[in-house]
């Protein structure tokens, strides 16, 4: 079942999600070689709580195991999604997407960026920017009147066009009261063929790209989804609202990118 949203509750979803994009400029202010994961993981909690909200992924439900302990998913280089915030400190080079979900006024946020940590060699960056450029073009396609598979057409054309390779077990989703809602939004597909999409439509879009092949498996924490043959990963993520003509982007990247200056991807 697929909810439409009046203008007042994208209104809300655009606080919950502006405030994710605030977490994620705190974030970034502060990760830099030798930082932890846990660390990040902490400060984006406070950073939540003290704003009235509710970390969302905190405590969500695992059909493999226990719930998820953090309020950031934090993904390390070959690790593509649901990466467990842990003490092992960054390192100069690394890449790691940092995911964040929240409950605000009974509605939820959900964006990723994927950070640099310290010099990061040029394969990587390429890897990056194709990713968010995906994320963009996706998004470009999500107007009304269109269909769900133009969305991962614009996705996968991107990203196999530059030789890398596009994650099929995990695709973006309806957002709403609830994280996650219905339709599924895969980052590949043909154009003209899936759901008819339509304006109040919200959805969050989320290329999961690598730069060696697409599979990936599970680890034995039972969340961290990594790449089998353990190339690089990039995840960004946005929250939209489907509109005639142009999407509303709901989430925002521009305060990560004000901290991050001219290191911004
Ligand atoms: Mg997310
Ligand atoms: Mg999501």
């Amino acid at each position: 079942m697929i909810f439409l949203k009046t203008d007042d509750e994208i209104e809300l979803l655009r606080q919950s999600n502006l405030l994710v994009g605030k977490t994620l400029a705190e974030v970034a202010k502060v990760i830099r070689p030798g930082v932890t994961t846990r660390y990040l993981d902490k400060l984006a909690e406070e950073f939540i709580r003290d704003h009235g909200a509710i970390p969302t992924f905190k405590g969500y439900p695992n059909p493999y195991g226990g719930p998820f302990p953090g309020t950031l998913c934090t993904s390390v280089n070959e690790q593509v999604v649901h990466g467990i915030p842990n003490d092992i400190p960054l390192q100069d080079g690394d890449i790691v997407s940092v995911d964040c979900g929240t409950l605000l006024n009974g509605f939820c946020g959900d964006s990723a960026y994927t950070f640099c940590v310290g010099e990061v060699e040029p394969e990587k960056l390429a890897l990056l920017k194709t990713t968010k450029e995906a994320l963009y073009k996706g998004i470009e396609s999500a107007v009304h009147g269109k269909r769900i598979g133009d969305i991962g057409y614009a996705v996968q054309q991107h990203c196999e066009a530059n030789s890398y390779g596009v994650v099929r077990e995990f695709v973006g989703h309806g957002i709403g009261k609830k994280m996650h809602e219905d339709p599924q939004v895969p980052n590949y597909g043909r154009r003209g063929t899936g759901i008819l999409l339509k304006s109040g439509m919200c959805i969050a879009i989320e290329p999961m790209i690598t730069m060696g092949r697409r599979e990936v498996v599970m680890e034995s924490d039972n969340w961290t989804i990594r790449t089998k043959d353990r190339s690089c990963a990039a995840h960004f993520e946005h929250t939209i609202a489907i509109r005639a003509g142009k999407a509303d982007i709901l989430s925002s990247f521009e305060y990560i990118e004000e901290v991050l200056g001219d290191k911004a991807i």
